[in-house]
């Protein structure tokens, strides 16, 4: 089973994804996460998207495309979550001819809906483990008061350069002007299903395993 997880910074969609990779053994291709990881590398390519991602705009759909047909060549477990991709129509119509070339199809694309001030409350209250990629919130689910990760114990925390109110501004305004399209998108084609994303999170996980059991 293959799926998109759609939706603004913030909306939840790396918790979900991760909840999605423990309970069916799913594989997680972030864009962001990928592109994060070029950029530590210090490749050519990292060093070419850095001021584009600290500024919050979008990298050039053939990078991303690029990056995603690297993944689709690897191993496939109980299938892809893609989270973060695709963010324009033309990323879109790439997935679909990437899957089609690799005897895939898209299962389903869940919406996580959330409005703009919960999102930058999310964003600016966030940091992850730098171990296994946990996500926390200051203010709903603090980072554990020993200092370690609740998930494997790591005490690397990080923030992201681009969780600040100024990039955050601007990732908005790409997402309603070059993402959100995707939603009417999908609907079209009949594979679109909206979720609460302001939910808790058990509640949100539940909505999604329902659209997936379907
Ligand atoms: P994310 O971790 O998904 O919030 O992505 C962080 C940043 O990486 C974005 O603000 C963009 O600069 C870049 N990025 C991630 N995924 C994509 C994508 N599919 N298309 C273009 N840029 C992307």
């Amino acid at each position: 089973m293959n799926i998109i997880l759609l939706g603004p910074p913030g909306a939840g969609k790396g918790t979900q994804a991760h909840y999605l990779v423990e309970s069916r053994d799913m594989i997680q291709l972030s864009t962001g996460d990928m592109l994060r990881a070029a950029k530590d590398s210090g490749s050519e390519m990292g060093r070419i998207v850095a001021d584009v991602m600290a500024r919050g705009d979008l990298v050039t759909d053939e990078i991303v495309i690029g990056l995603i047909r690297e993944q689709l060549q690897g191993t496939r477990k109980g299938g892809f979550i893609f989270d973060g991709f695709p963010r324009t129509l033309a990323q879109a119509d790439a997935l679909a001819d990437l899957l089609e070339e690799t005897d895939e199809t898209l299962e389903a694309v869940i919406e996580l809906r959330v409005d703009d001030e919960a999102l930058v409350q999310r964003i600016t209250a966030r940091s992850t483990c730098g171990g296994c990629g946990e996500v926390y919130n200051d203010i709903t689910k603090p980072w554990p008061a020993d200092g370690k990760c609740a998930k494997c114990g790591s005490t690397d925390v990080k923030r992201r350069a681009d969780d600040n109110e100024d990039a955050l501004r601007n990732r908005l305004m790409e997402y309603y002007k070059k993402t959100s399209p995707l939603i009417g998108y999908y609907y079209a084609h009949g594979q679109l299903t909206s979720v609460d994303g302001l939910a808790e999170i058990d509640a949100v996980q539940a909505e999604i395993a329902e659209a997936l059991d379907k």
